[in-house]
């Protein structure tokens, strides 16, 4: 290849890819909507034409503003008051995103906290807050949205993992396993509905720059940044790109998986 034909190349593949709306005429819930990683996937899929129920647990002024963005550039959002701990109310975000949509294609498990703790001093209740937000949260919509993905043959089912939940971190043991607990509920989900048309993957983040992250600063973030070959922190917006294609009609053979956009921490 000459130098001309290699610079050539090279432009190309920086190129912004096309503007597609490969999600035109779908619908989406997304939870945990108002603010980080949860904010830039409704942002990313509403701009490859999805209409997009932005839920929220307590931030609704937040999740206000990403359904008014949505709107403003011409697509379609609104902001719905969700406690993923309550399989009722997963089951009414569902049937609000079926109701005011008219379906839903694509449901993102995004809502959730996290815990630095060590094990010993975990409480049972903080235990099974976290098992209430990660694993019942995630069973209890999927549960509500499966039904009518598998009636029309097609949908996407998504869950934010992390990073933890697959190599474990030491003063985050339960939310390592929470994590964990949804790669292999993916893993499962997918095979069992994989002949109906329906992917199911998830998105296991390293490090994102977001307010659950705030605590890392000074030296334990350098620390960090040293075991991570980017040396950054990753951002929504990366996350959000990796979600908006498997969200897309591209991703139909991608299935079970666990994807880690991660920076190089975990090869
Ligand atoms: P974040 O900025 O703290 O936002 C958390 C979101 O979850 C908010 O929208 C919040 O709603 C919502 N939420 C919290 N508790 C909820 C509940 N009980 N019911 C419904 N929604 C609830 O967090 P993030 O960093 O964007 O994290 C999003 C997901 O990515 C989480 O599952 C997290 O575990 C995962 N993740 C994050 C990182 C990271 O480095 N940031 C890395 C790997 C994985 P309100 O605003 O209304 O309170």
């Amino acid at each position: 290849m000459t130098a001309a034909e290699t610079r050539e190349l090279a432009a190309a593949t920086q190129k912004p890819a096309a503007a597609t709306r490969e999600l035109a005429g779908q619908a989406a819930l997304v939870t945990g909507a108002s603010r980080g990683i949860g904010r830039a996937i409704a942002l990313e899929i509403a701009a490859a034409g999805a209409a997009v129920m932005v839920a929220y647990h307590r931030q609704r002024e937040k999740a206000e503003a990403v359904a008014a963005a949505i709107r403003a550039s011409g697509g379609e959002a609104a902001p719905f008051q969700l406690d993923v701990r309550d399989p009722a109310a997963c089951e009414a975000a569902v049937a609000a995103t079926v109701d005011r949509f008219g379906r839903i294609d694509v449901l993102v498990n995004n809502a959730g906290t996290a815990l630095e703790k060590l094990l010993v001093d975990t409480t049972p209740a903080e235990w099974a807050d976290l098992v209430a937000v990660h694993l019942t949260g995630m069973y209890a919509c999927t549960r509500a949205a499966l039904p009518h993905m598998v009636a029309r043959r097609y949908g996407r089912i998504i869950t934010i993992s992390s990073i933890w939940g697959i190599t474990g971190a030491a003063g985050e043991v339960a939310y390592s396993a929470v994590k964990a607990g949804q790669n292999g509920f993916t893993r499962a989900l997918a095979q069992e509905v994989g002949a109906f048309g329906v992917t199911v993957n998830a998105v296991a983040p390293g490090a994102i720059d977001t307010e659950m992250n705030s605590f890392l600063q000074g030296d334990d973030l350098e620390e960090w940044l040293r075991r991570v070959p980017a040396g950054r922190l990753g951002t929504p917006e990366e996350v959000a790109a990796l979600v908006r294609f498997l969200a897309g009609p591209r991703a139909g053979f991608i299935t079970g998986q666990v994807i880690s956009p991660n920076g190089g921490a975990v090869v």
